[in-house]
């Protein structure tokens, strides 16, 4: 079952697009709005199965979902903007400013947010690849580069459902709208994605150009990449598995003879000596990669494990 778009639960969300820059979109955003509403009606909806209501407006209401325009995250940081909106529901936010500086579109930059907010509004959903790795379950990271006009208005590409089923044979079924994806879980060459070994996150990076550019120019500072990296972190920091072992082992030991006890302490050495040698479980999977050569982070396509050295 997709469990899409579970924030106020039992209708279909309103999204409300307000504009808060400073800097001109470059687009208008009525023409801009409709060209939305046609990408989800004739290209989106019919594969992922999830409408919503767009419109325009300053002052949004508090069961509508939102697609803020600011200059900046300084702005965002400024207005109050963060994960939610004030009373719970999920906002976008597209920085104006920084999507022009880093040669992108702003309707195309909105398309995307939009198609992703809708399937998976928490940012918290991952699908798990034939490799075992989980990836973010976002419909436009890996395939972010591709863009087609509806009337005029540049919009992004993005890719269907199954494109997080790993058991389909490549080019067996069609699994972005623009075709250009020819496998289940593929980066292309400018797009990314988040994956995760189930206690940590990363991007992956299509190419060594993109990772460069992703770092470099672009500004994902509180976009949903960051939120999901943050919250894969803030749980891989809580999780320790190493000690949970060993103080099961330490309960579990019987030592009331000389025998067990020195049963129980080589035991103890062995369990110490495999986790060094293997980090996992529990290990910091990043603390080896780390050490790796930087291009250990580009997808090796897919099956490929970006964890492992
Ligand atoms: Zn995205």
């Amino acid at each position: 079952m997709i469990r899409a778009a579970a924030f106020n639960q039992g209708k279909f969300p309103t999204i409300t697009f307000a504009n808060l820059a400073k800097t001109p979109l470059e687009v208008d955003l009525k023409k801009l709005v409709a060209a939305l509403e046609k990408q989800l009606e004739r290209d989106f909806v019919p594969i992922w199965g999830y409408p919503a209501k767009l419109q325009i407006s300053d002052k949004p209401k508090p069961n509508e979902w939102q697609i803020v325009f600011l200059d900046d995250s300084d702005a965002a940081d400024a207005l109050g903007y963060h994960d939610l909106t004030k009373d719970g529901q999920p906002v976008s936010k597209v920085f104006v400013k920084s999507t022009i500086a880093a040669g992108e579109k702003v309707s195309v930059t909105t398309s995307h947010e939009l198609l992703e907010m809708l399937i998976d509004p928490g940012a918290q959903m991952w699908a798990q690849g034939g490799n075992g790795l989980f990836y973010a379950y976002e419909m436009c990271d890996a395939v972010e580069d591709g863009e087609y006009e509806i009337d005029g208005i540049a919009v992004s590409n993005f890719v269907y459902p199954s494109f997080f089923e790993s058991w389909h044979k490549p080019r067996s079924v069609q699994f972005d709208h623009l075709n250009k994806v020819s496998k289940p879980f593929q980066t292309l060459k400018n797009g990314y994605q988040i994956v995760s070994n189930g206690s940590a996150a990363r991007e992956i990076f299509g190419s060594r150009h993109k990772e460069r550019h992703f770092h470099e120019v672009e500004d994902r500072t509180m976009h949903r990449s960051e939120y999901r990296k943050r919250i894969a972190n803030v749980r891989a920091a809580r999780v320790n598995l190493p000690t949970a072992l060993v103080t099961e082992t330490r309960l579990a030991a019987d030592t009331r003879t000389p025998r067990a006890a020195v049963l129980h302490h080589a035991g103890r050495l062995l369990t110490e000596l495999a986790a060094m040698v293997d980090p996992l479980p529990g290990g910091d999977p990043f603390e080896l990669a780390r050490r790796g050569p930087e291009s250990r982070v580009v997808d090796p396509l897919p099956g490929g494990d970006p964890f492992e050295l």
